[in-house]
Parts: C-alpha cells; sequence; structure tokens
C-alpha cells in the first residue's frame, strides 16, 4: 500500500488545487459524545498530508477533528472537491457512478446481516440517511417489502435514487421537519463518521424511529483503519470529522436510547455494523476508563514500532 508520501500520490494531491487551511474551520471545545473538554492531540496531519490534527477525549476515547470545517465548508467541500479528492488518493476515477457495483455489494452483505431482524411483518417504511444514490434503500426496500425514504444533501445523487422510485428528500436529517412521521426501519450506512453532530443526529433518529422499529448504522473502526496501515495519520481524513471505535460507538448508541441487538465485523474487516432496537430504558453512556487508556497506548504504540 502506498502512502501518502508517495510522489504520484502527493502530485495528484496538489493538482486539485484544494487549500485546506483556506476554509472556514472552529474548534471543538467539547467532546461530542461525554460532553469532557480534556483532550489529547494525537495526530497533526491527514493521509492526504493536510494539516489536520485528531484529538483523542481523554475522557471517553472519542476521537474527531480539531479544529474542523464548518457546515458550509464541507457543503462546499462534498460539493466539488470529496470524490475529486479521494479519486485522486486512490489514482483511479471514484464517483458516484463508479461506486454503484460496491454499493451493490454493500447493499446484499448487510441484508444479510439484517436479516434475522427485517423478516417481520410488521415493518412497512423505511429511511436511509445520508443514502446517496439509493443503491442500498433501493435493495432493502425490494428484499424486505419496505417503503424507501431517502435523505441526502447532495441534489445529483437524490435524483438518481429518486429514478429508482424511492421517495427522497434532499437536506439533511438534523434540519428537515418530519412533522410527526415516524419510520420502522432506521439506516445509516457508512455515513455516521461524516457527520458534524454524531450525539444530536442519534438523539433525532431515536425520534424518528418508531417504538418497536430497528435501527442499522455502521462504522469505520479507527482502530480497525490505523492497524492495517500500521499509521495513525493515515487512518485520518478531512471528509470524517469522527474517529469511531467499538467502545465509543456503542456508548453513543446507548447514551442516545438504544440497545444493540448485535454487531458485525464487515468482510472488509475495516467496518462494523450495528442492528439495534429502542432500548427500554436509557443506561449510562460512557465508555470504561479503561478502554481509553488501551487506546491511547495502541495509538503510541503503532506510531513508534516498525511493523
Ligand atoms: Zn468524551
Amino acid at each position: 500500500m502506498s502512502h501518502a508520501n508517495s510522489p504520484g500520490r502527493r502530485e495528484r494531491i496538489a493538482n486539485l488545487g484544494y487549500d485546506y487551511l483556506a476554509q472556514p474551520r472552529e474548534a471543538v471545545a467539547r467532546c461530542n459524545l461525554c460532553g469532557e473538554s480534556e483532550f489529547v492531540v494525537l495526530t497533526h496531519r491527514d493521509r492526504y498530508g493536510y494539516p489536520a490534527e485528531a484529538h483523542a477525549c481523554r475522557h471517553c476515547g472519542l476521537v474527531f477533528l480539531n479544529p474542523r470545517m464548518t457546515a458550509e465548508a464541507y457543503g462546499r467541500f462534498y460539493d466539488g472537491v470529496y470524490r475529486p479528492l479521494v479519486s485522486a488518493f486512490h489514482g483511479r476515477q471514484i464517483d458516484a457512478h463508479t461506486i454503484q457495483g460496491e454499493q451493490r455489494e454493500y447493499a446484499v452483505e448487510r441484508a444479510g446481516f439484517l436479516r434475522p431482524f427485517l423478516s417481520r411483518e410488521d415493518l412497512h417504511s423505511m429511511l436511509d440517511i445520508g443514502g446517496s444514490t439509493g443503491v442500498v434503500a433501493h435493495h432493502f426496500a425490494r428484499e424486505f417489502a419496505l417503503e424507501g425514504t431517502l435523505i441526502d444533501p447532495a441534489p445529483l445523487e437524490v435524483a438518481q435514487a429518486r429514478s429508482l422510485g424511492l421517495e427522497t428528500i434532499t437536506g439533511l436529517v438534523e434540519e428537515h421537519d418530519f412533522g410527526r412521521r415516524r419510520f420502522d426501519v432506521v439506516i445509516i450506512c457508512q455515513t455516521v463518521d461524516h457527520l458534524l453532530d454524531v450525539a444530536g443526529t442519534l438523539a433525532r433518529v431515536r425520534q424518528l424511529l418508531s417504538d418497536d422499529g430497528v435501527l442499522f448504522v455502521d462504522i469505520v473502526d479507527f482502530r480497525a483503519a490505523y492497524l492495517r496501515n500500521w499509521s495513525v495519520e493515515d487512518a485520518v481524513k478531512i471528509d470524517h470529522p469522527y474517529y469511531l471505535t467499538e467502545p465509543t460507538m456503542a456508548a453513543y448508541l446507548r447514551g442516545s436510547g438504544f440497545e444493540i441487538m448485535r454487531a458485525d465485523y464487515a468482510a472488509d474487516h475495516l467496518h462494523v455494523s450495528y442492528a439495534c432496537r429502542p432500548a427500554a430504558d436509557p443506561s449510562e453512556a460512557r465508555p470504561d476508563p479503561a478502554s481509553v487508556e488501551r487506546l491511547l497506548s495502541e495509538v503510541r504504540f503503532v506510531q513508534n514500532t516498525q511493523r
């Protein structure tokens, strides 16, 4: 695997002319998961070579970019920079069109994981948050006889999703007014790491999910990302404000009123998926302090050991 310092990659990224430091950014003063403010700076650049710092909360182990771009700057980033940047990084064209095959494979795998929980006749409606071109929502809707609704901020991708017969909303779940609507199934696929406010979004999702509904969400496991490359810097990228781990994601879910029914290490060894249901009573959100110590010492180990 080549790294950010390989000449071809460095040149392709430089040719995009994206000036990260010129983007409006804001400091994160409080941890989005536990509310504390004592942080450890883990890294000073990301996998593209941009000077983005990843911080870890000393109290709960949540890892996040700090400072990070404003919502408006992220809007512009997704509009014209994100896909070209990922393409430059990998050295091949990656866009809404080329990811369709990958998305279909993903949809089939995740449907397999969810089948024990979605094979119920009382589930009718599904909301896909950040569903892009709708490949996954379309597959799930057919597979489990659900009426699919998709919400995503990218107009071109939403138009593709609409052509698949899904109800579509162009926007953000935190901002859209759903009125009294509830959904029996909510799916958040390869999206949670891109959010600006994970706690706020999950709280919103809890309101939108019917009381006996099912939530699917998956994360890029930060530990898997740095262990596979044996580089913490290469596991950080400006497109992800958050770097979740099993302890921090489980805490987010518990704290937002969900109970994990099953977790799944995806076949790619990178993602971790969760099937959840509303919890009878919300429980303590904070991860075990020992998990924070383990994370920090593992980061130091990877940073200072040749593989
Ligand atoms: Zn915290």
